[in-house]
């Protein structure tokens, strides 16, 4: 990657990529936010300053705002964060209301009304409850409202959490169908070290593809609040370029950040989109959900679902593991253990264990009921070689 640009096709002037944005989901992290004893007021502001710039010239601003954790430690006085899951949700139900209060007084002074929604990855996971918030944040947009979004903290606990939001972010985006994600965090961007260790970093200005070496370079920058870090950036990015949607990985405490962006300024690190997309049913399959098990598959099936492109039938099933169920995406693995795919399932896990191994046909006198012939129906299958592609139709 000499002069840490990688030698790209003409269609990559950032001006070009930008110039169609009409939506856009801009992530400021809780290193960018919290300062002192509290929020950092400069940079709300400034951002805010930005952001209400952008609307004005007809884009769409989506905030997801991380800080209320780091503000509510701040606010309560402690100095780090507790180890007790419910200290540490009571400390984010302290900190949300400050982060929030900050924004629309900031958005205020532009005469912008801000709303906050608040999610866990679970309502992801259900697809009425994604589709509802969709239809919230699109009722938002039609008010010329900003929507900012965290996650609901106080309620969410490991199994249903984002964990990050720059994770929260990525599915924002798609779930709005941004055509942009902008993370701003307190570097530059990607480095191919650590520059708050090695003052040789050199930032990557470009990333066309996330391969093992980018992945290296994110996995040795962790994030300064205890969540985030590059390579959950790095994770986000791919989830957005899957949908042909490009990423900035930006430094949010320089002045005028965003604005420059759109400007086409070469600031922080751009990640091309895969212009080859996923469709958007498969994109929630295999990201969006939390994968809830695991199928392992005799070498017929993983045949038929690789070469073949078939659906997943319960005579090639070979093991169920773990307590899914209807309508939860597992992973599928082979016998050797390689990933296969990831498939939203037709039965609970339970049921697959009775089944597997046996004809469709004799399903409904194993169980007393069928749903389908299928375990997995091909639809509802994203297949390795289509997650790393990126290329997976969706019929
Ligand atoms: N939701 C967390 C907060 O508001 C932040 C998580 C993150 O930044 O990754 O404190």
């Amino acid at each position: 990657m000499s002069g840490k640009t990688e030698g790209l096709p003409g269609t990559n002037s950032r001006k070009a990529l930008l110039k169609g944005v009409k939506r856009v989901v801009v992530k400021v992290g809780s290193a960018v936010l919290t300062a002192g004893d509290g929020l950092n007021r400069k940079v709300i502001r400034d951002l805010t300053n930005d952001m209400c710039g952008l609307r004005k010239k007809g884009v769409e601003v989506i905030l997801v705002s991380s800080g209320a954790i780091s503000s509510g430690l701040r606010k309560i006085g402690l100095s780090k964060r507790p180890d007790s899951i419910s200290q540490k949700q009571a400390i984010a139900a302290v900190g949300q209301i400050s982060l929030m209060m900050e924004w629309e007084k900031a958005f205020a002074r532009h005469r912008v009304k801000v709303a906050q929604i608040l999610i866990t990855r679970d309502d992801f996971s259900h697809r009425t409850r994604y589709l509802n918030a969709r239809n919230t944040i699109f009722a938002l947009l039609s008010w010329k409202i900003i929507p900012v979004i965290n996650e609901n903290d106080t309620v969410a606990i490991d199994e249903i959490k984002f964990g990050d939001n720059d994770n929260l972010s990525a599915m924002v985006t798609n779930l709005t169908e941004a055509q942009l994600l902008i993370a701003l965090t307190n570097l530059d961007g990607l480095y191919d070290k650590d520059p708050r260790i090695h003052s040789d970093a050199q930032l990557i200005k470009v990333v066309s593809r996330v391969n093992g070496e980018i992945l290296r370079y994110a996995n040795a920058i962790p994030g300064t609040h205890g969540t985030g870090g590059m390579s959950s950036k790095l994770e986000a990015s791919q989830k957005v370029a899957l949908g042909g949607v490009p990423t900035i990985i930006a430094n949010g405490s320089k002045p005028h950040i965003v604005t420059h962006l759109f400007r086409g300024k070469e600031e922080g690190t751009l990640f091309l989109p895969q212009y080859v997309t996923l469709c958007s049913r498969k994109r929630w399959i295999a990201f969006t959900k939390a994968p809830r098990g695991e199928i392992v598959v005799d070498r017929g099936a993983e045949r038929a679902l690789i070469q073949g492109g078939k659906s997943l039938l319960p005579s090639g099933i070979r093991e169920a593991r773990g307590n899914f169920s209807l309508g939860d995406s597992v992973v599928i693995l082979n016998e050797g253990g390689k990933q296969l795919g990831i498939g939203m399932v037709n039965y609970y896990a339970g049921d697959i264990r009775k089944i597997m191994g046996h004809k469709s046909a004799e399903i409904e006198s194993l169980l007393g009921f069928k749903h389908d012939d299928e375990v997995i129906h091909r639809d509802n299958l994203v297949i390795a070689n289509e997650l790393e592609e990126g290329v997976g139709e969706c019929r």
